[in-house]
């Protein structure tokens, strides 16, 4: 087989690919792998952190969906004989295929970071850990307590399923090409038991996303603009003596898991 050139770098996809080791050393020891570790890569890219996982895991699916990329890293499947290079848009790719346990180590392109995370999230039963990298402002948005503006849907969701860390920030100096956002690498442990039914969160759920749809406004009235019944918020929020004038940025995990309740 021919050996095809290194493609340049395609920014749409979130090319910014990692050049330096001692931050790859730091994401693959806060995976704490183990040699019977299944790891589901995102993004391989160039194979930097690839190497690096082949290493210290069992097994490692490196999920690549530029085909450019996917051809180079086949060329190097001898140096990566316990990586699996699959060719495919992670989003679609069926996670539910991965052993249970399964640790995900990634440097995520950034463009689709949150619609990956709430899917590794969906699939926390497979995932022991995640490590990540990610524009330091999702980090930041994923670790935000009540009261900030960082505080939002993403973070109830994810303090709901994982207990995260934000471990450390990267320079845009430790990529080329530099990207224009800040980095930074989180852990997510995900939590072994959650609370609600498959049924329940996609309620929970569904009421997070109302409260905080309208941000500006009381709870009480994004709630109502987003379709739920004034009368039953009212008294959902009297029962748990929660004022009605509060905004959802104030309310904790645990509030807004006791509001699906009694809302339910
Ligand atoms: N892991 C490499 C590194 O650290 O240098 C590359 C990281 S780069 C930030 C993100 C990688 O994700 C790129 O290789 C990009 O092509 C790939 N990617 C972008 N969209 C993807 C998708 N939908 N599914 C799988 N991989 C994707």
């Amino acid at each position: 087989m021919s050996i095809p050139d290194l493609p340049p770098p395609n920014k749409r996809l979130g090319q910014n690919f990692l050049i330096d080791p001692n931050i790859v050393r730091k994401i693959v020891a806060l995976a704490e792998l183990q040699p019977s570790d299944h790891v589901l890569e995102i993004g391989p890219g160039r194979g930097i952190l690839t190497e690096a996982l082949s290493r210290a895991a069992g097994r490692v699916t490196a999920i690549e969906v530029d085909s450019r990329l996917h051809a180079y890293l086949e060329t190097r499947q001898a140096e990566l004989p316990n990586v699996e290079l699959v060719c495919e848009d992670a989003l679609a790719y069926p996670v539910e295929s991965l052993p249970i346990g399964t640790v995900v180590v990634a440097n995520l392109p950034y463009y689709i970071s949150t619609p990956l995370l709430f899917r590794l999230l969906d699939q926390r039963g497979r995932f022991l850990r995640m490590v990540l990298m990610l524009q330091a402002e999702v980090a930041d948005r994923l670790v935000a307590k009540p009261g900030g503006s960082d505080y939002g849907v993403l973070s109830v969701m994810a303090q709901y399923a994982a207990e995260i860390t934000k471990s450390f920030r990267v320079s845009a100096q430790c990529f080329r090409p530099r990207p224009e956002v800040a980095s930074a690498v989180v852990l997510l442990r995900t939590k072994e038991r959650t609370r609600l039914s498959q049924q329940e969160e996609v309620e929970f759920r569904a009421l997070v996303k109302a409260a905080f749809a309208h941000r500006r406004k009381t709870l009480v009235n994004s709630l109502r603009d987003e379709g739920y019944e004034l009368l039953s918020v009212a008294e959902g929020l009297k029962q748990l003596d929660i004022a009605p004038t509060r905004r959802a940025e104030t309310l904790s995990v645990e509030d807004f898991l006791r509001l699906a309740h009694a809302l339910g």
